[in-house]
């Protein structure tokens, strides 16, 4: 495992994006005092999942970007990359190279990435876990820090030396363990109480038990008398219905006869009305003829009396013609 290089861009005093190679062999950065060396150890701690703005030198996590200078506006986001050799497969990752990379905006929203995929930050606590490179790591010691870690607890420093020999991954494993040990008894004496408070109500339970059974049983019973009453009634009303049947057989026919009935009276009400329309016709028709020969009659009764008048005058020519005839010889 080799620290291959450094990628910044927009971390605290790196406006610019800079890229930093690290080839074999001891590399030393050198610059005047509040040049920005220390900024480039800062990024290497925040990369590597960093929580304290105060181990990063500033008072919260948003100081890290650059926050901008009389010529230069800040920045909106910080981003460092860090480049690692994997060749020795020191890392649990089957790549030759590894980029680690963190980015936070000024929003506060914050990405760590493994190999350019997103991740968590506790995927990248454990891939640095036992190479010296990780939370409690000794490969990075700031100013003053030998000293504060030789007049630190034994217990811290025992840390220290833990990563160092390697078996920080167990401790952490085996703390994992022990914690999940612990919510294990604690979810056991949940179990325990449940059970005795369960045991407590066993005997109550067991009566309720009896009466829900009784109570079951003579359920079916009334069960069994309800239907039976139900045949009962039911039985009865089927006779009360045969019997309304057998009375509605009765009244329908009946009903059909004064249908029948009433269609032949109607029917005969109808040759009356036609036979009756029938002689009135026959009436006006014979009253017709009457008007007719009344008619004629008096017609004849007038040519009577002019053939009566034509006759008498006739008789009276007849008698002077003879009295004429007469007197002639
Ligand atoms: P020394 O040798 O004195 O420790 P150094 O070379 O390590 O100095 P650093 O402490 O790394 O320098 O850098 C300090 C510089 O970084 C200061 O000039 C400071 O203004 C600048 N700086 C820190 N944070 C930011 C930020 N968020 N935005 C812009 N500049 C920043």
């Amino acid at each position: 495992m080799r620290l291959k290089g450094i990628k910044i861009n927009g971390f605290k005093s790196f406006a610019d994006k800079i890229s930093l190679n690290f080839s074999n062999g001891i590399t030393a950065i050198v610059g005047p005092n509040g040049s920005g060396k220390s900024n480039i150890s800062d990024a290497v701690r925040w990369v590597l999942g960093e929580q304290s703005a105060k181990m990063l030198r500033g008072s919260k996590m948003e100081d890290v970007i650059f926050s901008g200078t009389q010529k230069r506006n800040p920045m909106g986001f910080a981003e460092v990359t860090l480049i690692l050799d994997n060749t020795d497969r020191k890392f649990q990752i089957d790549f030759d190279e590894i980029e680690v990379t963190r980015k936070v905006y000024v929003s506060g929203e914050s990405q760590y990435m493994i190999n350019k995929s997103v991740c968590r930050l506790k995927d990248i606590h454990e891939i640095f876990m036992d190479t010296g490179l990780g939370r409690d790591g000794y490969s990075m010691v700031g100013q003053g820090k030998i000293e504060e870690i030789l007049s630190s607890k034994s217990d811290d420093r025992r840390q220290i030396f833990e990563e160092a020999a390697g078996i920080s991954k167990y401790r952490y494993r085996k703390e994992d363990a022990q914690r999940k040990l612990v919510r294990t008894n604690e979810n056991l004496d949940r179990v325990q109480d449940i059970i005795t408070e369960l045991e407590d109500r066993v005997e109550p339970l067991k009566i309720q038990s009896e009466k829900a059974k009784k109570y079951l049983a003579y359920k079916e019973e009334l069960k069994t008398f309800e239907v039976n009453d139900a045949i009962r009634i039911i039985e009865s009303a089927n006779e009360v219905v045969g019997g309304l049947d057998e009375k509605l057989g009765i009244v329908t026919k009946q009903l059909e006869h004064a249908k029948q009935a009433a269609n032949n009276a109607e029917h005969a009400q109808e040759e009356f009305y036609q036979a009756a329309r029938e002689r009135e016709e026959i009436t006006q028709a014979a009253s017709q003829k009457i008007r007719e020969l009344t008619e004629q009659i008096s017609i004849k009764k007038g040519e009577i009396d002019i053939l009566k008048n034509t006759i008498s005058g006739n008789h009276t020519m007849v008698e002077r013609i003879s009295r004429e005839l007469l007197e002639v010889s």
